[in-house]
């Protein structure tokens, strides 16, 4: 409602209402302002008056007039009390800097001063007939250049200024005027014109005090102005650096933690100040790898895998501060290494003991323990890797986190889901692996890789039906490596694919060269071990075809040994197109190390197999577990019509065994070693 009526007001109102409150303003600034120059003035006007009625007094002394004397004290006692209230306008002023004076000492001041040129008037009207012509001139002179004087000290009272001179001249120009002297009334009336321009030359002054007042004022307003925009400038200023350094900060903290976890990301992690403000302290890596984490995030989708991740993150930090807290170590930099991978810094002082294996085990199984997430009880294995560095000992994060990375590694060899320490061991170990895989890409051109081959038995008489090729490796400076250390590493880094290709080649060029056995049955067949990775290679088949024509051996004197892992459901589908069409070309495909792994036995029905291998372990030890894998292979391979082998028989006793549970081929150093000349073997055989 009055914001309504404020409203019409200002609709109704003429625009010059609106600048009364400045007019109002720049009054009251301008009679203050002349407040303060009437004080300034004030004082050396009424020392100059004091001074000329002390002159005035020493020059008419001789006089004949009587009342010199008391009139000079009269007007001395006038200044006295001038300057008394002078004092008090003063201090006044002092205390109320931007106030103009109040009426009463206005008038009190004015006053004062009219007071003082009265008693000059008087002086002039009693004195003028009766002094000489000297002592008339005295006070003519006084009169004038005081009236003079005031023109300027004056300037800023405009009335009472004028008032002042015309008392101070119009008595005693009248006086001369009514004198019998010719050239006194010249003088009067000379006097009253100079009157006359002493007021018009006072006016004069004001106007220019005014102007100049005038002018200091919008100068002043114009600095305060200026001081006003200034701060204003500075203050924005200071929001702008304020947000410009927030904004740094936020990109500072994106660009080092990871968003999903808000944990720090590599970036943050490698640029933590580990090496420099912990310098002297004890530290320790650890490595953290989620075990099949691609199964949790391709089985139960990603926005699921993310919440395991975020709930990882926070166990994480839980649980390393709760470890820190045991070690007394500083706050434990925890990172989203990347994917499914999690690093953990922690220092502590250097003679501080750090945490036990027990208590890392306990650490280890906290983490690992089954996710609630949502209806889901998820168990998540960890491997991790731990390496620990002295405070006095040189520290190199790059070469901290491999080695936390080589203990992870280890942790996974030993079967995933538990934690390793770095060793020297694992290192050297790492070293060779390194080396080895490098060595391997070229290992099929370089000479340096041959078969072995090793006689396959039949069971009923003994008779070598096949020769099983097994590869070997001399390393040109780190000599023989076996197979089980190589051919995973050659796996790891598909070199397997080259050096498959070469063994495939070197077997069927060796094996068509074989003669038939004595009484004309077929020469022996040639068995070359595959890997799965060859297997999913959709060109297998074409290689094998290619191989057979090249080399000229018949397809059925060849057979493609393939491992329990193409029944692996990743592989499977591809594989089993391969298999299908090397099993056209005529070829024996044989499941080797049957028992070891992935022994779905639906599965084992789809692939067109000919025979399974029993691995060598449930033969060698042949105790009730392993007779029982044995008979249950031959069982199953009596359902599907496969033929059994058995590999790794050492003994006579082994092999008494296996001849009662319907085994239809043999292998083992019993009836031969893998050797370079495998027809003399057979023939031994
Ligand atoms: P595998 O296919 O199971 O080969 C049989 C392994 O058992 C051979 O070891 C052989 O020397 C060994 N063996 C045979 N009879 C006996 C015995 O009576 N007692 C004992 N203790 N061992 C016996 P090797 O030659 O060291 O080969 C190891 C593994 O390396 C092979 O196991 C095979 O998986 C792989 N491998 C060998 N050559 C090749 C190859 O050319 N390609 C692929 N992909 N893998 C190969
Ligand atoms: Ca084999
Ligand atoms: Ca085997």
């Amino acid at each position: 409602m009055l914001v309504f009526r404020l409203r019409n007001i200002r609709e109704i109102a003429h625009p010059a209402v609106f600048a009364i409150p400045a007019i109002l303003e720049s009054i009251l600034r301008f009679t203050t302002q002349l407040w303060h120059e009437k004080l300034r003035n004030h004082l050396p006007g009424i020392l100059v008056n004091a001074a000329a009625i002390a002159a005035f007094a020493v020059i008419v002394r001789h006089s004949t007039v009587q009342w010199v004397a008391g009139w000079t004290m009269t007007g001395l006692l006038w200044c006295v009390l001038r300057v008394l209230v002078h004092r008090a306008c003063q201090r006044w002023a002092t205390r109320h800097p931007d106030g103009a004076a109040p009426g009463a000492q206005q008038v009190l001041l004015a006053g004062g001063l009219l007071g003082s040129a009265a008693l000059w008037a008087l002086a002039a009207c009693l004195g003028l007939p009766a002094f000489s012509v000297s002592e008339q001139f005295t006070v003519l002179v006084v009169l004038a250049a005081l009236a003079g004087g005031a023109t300027g000290t004056l300037a800023s009272m405009p009335i009472i200024g004028k008032i002042y001179i015309g008392i101070l001249l119009a008595p005693s120009c009248a006086q001369l005027l009514l004198l019998p002297d010719e050239k006194m009334n010249v003088l009067g009336l000379i006097g009253l014109v100079f009157a006359v321009v002493m007021m018009n030359s006072q006016n004069n002054n004001f106007r220019l005090l005014r102007t100049t007042l005038a002018l200091t004022s919008d100068k002043e307003e114009l600095i305060r102005q200026l001081s006003e925009k200034n701060q204003q400038i500075l203050q924005v200023n200071d929001g702008l650096e304020q947000t410009v350094a927030a904004r740094t900060a936020q990109l500072e903290f994106l660009a080092n933690h990871d968003p999903l976890t808000g944990l720090l990301n590599r970036r943050g992690f490698m640029s933590y100040p580990f090496a420099h403000r912990h310098t002297g302290r004890h530290k320790t890596i650890i490595f953290i790898d989620l075990d099949h984490f691609k199964d949790i995030n391709d089985g139960m989708g990603h926005a699921f895998g993310d919440l395991l991740l975020r709930a990882v993150s926070d166990r994480l930090q839980e649980v390393m501060a709760e470890l820190a807290l045991t070690t007394s170590a500083a706050d434990p930099a925890v990172c989203r290494w990347g994917g499914d991978e999690f690093v953990v810094c922690l220092t502590r002082p250097a003679g501080q003991p750090g945490a036990s294996a027990a208590e890392y085990q306990r650490m280890h199984a906290r983490l690992s323990s089954p996710f609630q997430l949502g209806e889901h009880k998820l168990p998540v294995g960890m491997s991790m890797g731990i390496f620990e560095r002295a405070g006095n000992a040189a520290f190199d994060l790059h070469q901290a986190l491999m080695f936390a990375d080589i203990a992870t590694a280890d942790a996974k060899k030993l079967g995933r889901g538990r934690l390793s320490f770095y060793s020297e061991r694992s290192y050297e170990l790492q070293q060779r692996r390194l080396r080895l895989t490098l060595a391997l890409a070229h290992a099929h051109q370089d000479g340096s890789l041959h078969l072995l081959f090793q006689p396959i038995v039949a069971a009923h008489d003994g008779a070598v039906v096949a020769y099983e090729a097994l590869l070997r490796w001399t390393h040109p400076e780190l000599g023989a490596v076996g197979p089980d250390e190589f051919i995973p590493l050659a796996e790891n880094a598909n070199t397997i694919l080259s050096i498959g290709r070469w063994v495939l080649e070197q077997a069927c060029q060796l094996a068509q060269g074989w003669p038939a056995g004595a009484d004309a049955t077929a020469p022996p067949k040639v068995a070359v071990n595959t890997s799965i990775r060859q297997l999913i290679q959709p060109d297998f088949a074409d290689l094998v075809g290619a191989t057979l024509a090249h080399s000229g051996l018949a397809p059925a004197q060849l057979i493609i040994e393939v491992t329990e892992t193409v029944l692996d459901e990743r592989n499977m589908a591809s594989a089993l197109d391969t298999l299908t069409a090397v099993h056209a070309l005529g070829v024996e495909i044989h499941l080797d190390d049957f028992g070891t792994g992935y022994s779905s036995l639906s599965r084992l029905r789809q692939l067109p197999l000919d025979a399974i291998k029993i691995d060598r372990s449930f033969v060698m030890h042949m105790d009730e577990k392993s007779v029982a894998v044995i008979e249950a292979a031959v069982l199953i391979a009596d359902r599907y019509g496969l033929r059994v082998i058995a590999e790794g028989v050492e003994t006579a006793q082994q092999l008494a065994i296996l001849r009662t549970k319907g085994i239809d081929e043999l292998q083992g150093y019993y009836f031969g070693r893998p050797a370079a000349l495998p027809l003399q073997s057979a023939q031994a055989a």
